[in-house]
């Protein structure tokens, strides 16, 4: 499903709010705090376990470690999840963390949640938490990391029966919510069921506000006990019950399962490469109390693109929101969460004062219209401009329309690479240019440089596009493409938000107390000088002179004497990033590519790793939209922590993916 349609709900002063989409109330009764108490809590058990969950845990101490995951069925006016989350906030302590996972189809706005709960004061506080976090009203998988991490919530907008098979946990819990089923005979089929089998252990319990037959008998066939009792107030009955058959399931795509976790009582881990790729990944480890050794074959960090004055943050809009702006999007969303701190403490330098894309030709106008007409974007998103309005925005005439991001902007990548290496559980070795990294035994990876030896139970390698050598040995299908931004001298005035065009043009960009204006970038593929030159410089200023002909009119901007930096994108075929775990290739070899690919999927075995290797690489000229999500992933696969991405954009971002391929559409893979 592309499209998020509005939940259309009548609001009656006094009544619980009603769905004209389904003829149904949110709740049996007008209040819903209590029903919800007594049907999702209570017949859940909650309150006695989340104690036990206190008492069995609160021991441990340290870093916060998911103990408890609650899956929903229709999350609605938030009613059930700001009991849970408030129960949870009580029973357990700082370092305990809750999963609360929600999909819907239909998502409140935020004024709609207010307007659910305006006269009810009791839960302020994570009210307001939660839409202080409230995500883009997009499709797809949403995190919010709520009370600093006590809560996080996995909101999935979109059909639950196409959300579950994204997900690969174990729930603990499940909130059957979602209209009578009479009235949604959709969301309440066999799919739903089994998917809640898939994603149960022996301990799972489910509740629900009805007892219908239909649903007794979907959950009992896959699995659950159920036992009815008496319904809330004037409803006569409802059931509830606990999962009893565990098994196994198979993978529908078993070469995309992820590597085990490490086991490993060391907690240190090498990463190569001090770019913002390597220095995302530092960072969350870091964070998880690993000690982290950098090794940087340059004398200072961020040489390579991450060394530009400034990148772009920005989403990816298709005309049919594919796999691209889905994976972007959550990108997005997950910078967004990293910097916004940063930005606001002043610990880095940016600005997120808006990004206005121009369309400047017919194939990106079509684009970006299409892509509102199809998924509707919503405001705190994107909206349309027209050329007036754009060029009042950006404060510089135009003669293009454009979508405009409102929450997008710029960022310097070195202040962030440098903020992320300050970690004091950080140490970043330079001038260490890698020859070799060799698997000493299934606990120990080696990493020779020309000067020295280390030695790490785990390795991340994230070294971008240029170092061809470890990359060829890393099987990597990454192309590194040479881009030129310019450092402009004069402007005939500032722009007043980021704007991109054939390039991207950033005014105000203060550094040392130094303001500087950037315009670029060239894309140069296959050159691999990384001269400077004045005829890039030339096509930097062309692009940014057609798109805003004011900015830079009568100015001097001699391309000879301009100041300028090359970078070289790592750029993979398919245009997404590579990350996670990387693949033993004889075992891959032996399972799937010698072997016939028309197999019944169930007969290939999970996929094979090279213990411990990990790779966060082909970040492209999205880097700012994907490192951060890279780190979150890697560290979740070391870990073995609660996956971060939806399952389909996990495998699209597999190391592995290419050569996966072309053994599945039958050509010969290695
Ligand atoms: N649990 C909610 C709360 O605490 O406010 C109330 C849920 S309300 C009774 C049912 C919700 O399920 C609605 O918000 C509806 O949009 C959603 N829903 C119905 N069918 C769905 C489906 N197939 N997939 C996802 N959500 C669905």
């Amino acid at each position: 499903m592309l499209r998020i349609e509005t939940p259309e709900i009548i609001w009656e002063a006094g009544k619980s709010p009603y769905s004209k989409r389904f003829k149904d109330y949110y709740f049996g009764v007008d209040d819903g705090l209590l029903e919800a108490e007594y049907v999702f809590i209570k017949a859940n058990q909650l309150q006695a376990r989340f104690s036990a969950t206190f008492q069995l845990k609160s021991t441990q101490g340290g870093i916060k470690q998911q103990q408890f995951c609650i899956a929903e069925t229709g999350f609605g006016t938030a009613t059930n999840f700001l009991l849970t989350a408030d129960l949870w906030l009580k029973s357990t302590l700082e370092q305990d963390c809750l999963r609360f996972i929600s999909f819907e189809k239909f998502p409140l706005s935020k004024k709609e949640l207010l307007h659910a709960h305006g006269n009810n004061l009791s839960y302020l506080t994570i009210l307001n938490e939660l839409i202080a976090h409230y995500p883009f009203l997009l499709p797809g998988w949403h995190d919010l990391y709520l009370f600093n991490g006590r809560i996080r919530l996995t909101l999935w907008f979109g059909d639950v029966l196409q959300g579950l098979p994204e997900f690969d946990c174990l729930v603990d819990a499940w909130f059957l919510d979602g209209f009578t089923p009479s009235l949604n005979p959709e969301m309440w089929r066999p799919e739903l069921y089994s998917q809640m089998a898939r994603l149960s252990h022996r301990q799972t319990t489910f509740a629900t506000f009805t007892a219908s037959s239909d649903v007794r008998r979907g959950l009992e066939q896959v699995g659950f006990a159920v036992n009815k009792q008496k319904g809330y107030a004037k409803k006569r009955e409802m059931c509830f019950g606990s999962f009893e058959r565990p098994r196994q399931f198979s993978d529908n795509k078993p070469w995309f399962s992820l590597p085990k976790k490490i086991n490993s009582d060391k907690k240190e881990i090498c990463i190569i490469g001090a770019g913002l790729a390597g220095a995302a990944v530092a960072y969350q480890m870091a964070t998880q109390g690993w000690k982290v050794t950098v090794l940087e074959s340059e004398q200072t960090v961020a040489t390579q693109a991450s060394g530009n004055l400034a990148g772009a943050i920005h989403p990816l809009v298709t005309a049919d929101w594919n796999i691209r702006s889905q994976f972007y999007l959550q990108g997005y969303e997950t910078t967004l969460r990293w910097l916004e701190n940063w930005l606001e403490q002043g610990e880095i330098v940016g600005d997120l004062n808006g990004l206005m894309q121009l369309a400047v030709d017919e194939k990106i106008e079509h684009r970006l219209q299409d892509c509102l007409k199809r998924v509707g974007l919503p405001k705190d998103f994107a909206y349309w401009c027209d050329n007036q309005q754009a060029s009042e925005l950006i404060g510089s005439d135009t003669k293009y329309s454009g979508m405009f991001f409102p929450n997008a902007g710029w960022v310097n990548p070195k202040s962030i690479v440098e903020k992320c290496l300050s970690h004091p559980n950080i140490s970043v070795n330079f001038n260490q240019k890698v020859k070799a990294i060799s698997q000493l035994d299934s606990e120990k990876w080696q990493v020779d440089t020309q000067t020295e030896q280390f030695i790490s139970p785990v390795l991340a390698v994230a070294t971008a596009g240029l170092d061809t050598q470890l990359n060829q040995a890393l099987n990597l299908e990454i192309r590194p493409v040479k881009g030129q931004v310019s450092h402009l001298k004069h402007t005939a005035h500032s722009l007043k938000t980021s704007v991109t065009h054939q390039g991207y043009s950033i005014s105000n960009i203060v550094l040392n107390n130094k303001a500087y204006t950037v315009s670029g970038a060239t894309f140069e593929a296959p050159d691999l000088l990384a001269d400077i030159s004045a005829s890039s410089h030339q096509t930097n200023f062309d692009m940014a002179n057609s798109a805003m002909p004011n900015w830079l009119a009568g100015v001097e901007n001699n391309v000879t004497n301009v100041v300028g930096k090359v970078g070289f994108r790592p750029t993979s075929p398919d245009h997404l990033p590579i990350i996670g775990g990387v693949v033993d290739g004889k075992y891959a070899s032996e399972h799937y590519y010698t072997q016939s690919h028309t197999h019944a999927v169930f007969r290939y075995p999970k996929q094979g790793y090279q213990t411990g290797l990990y790779l966060s690489n082909g970040h492209g000229a999205r880097g700012l939209m994907s490192v951060f999500l890279a780190a979150e992933m890697i560290c979740s696969q070391i870990l073995g922590t609660e996956q971060v991405l939806a399952n389909n954009l996990s495998n699209a971002c597999h190391p592995e993916r290419f050569r996966v391929r072309r053994w599945r559409s039958g050509k010969v893979a290695l």
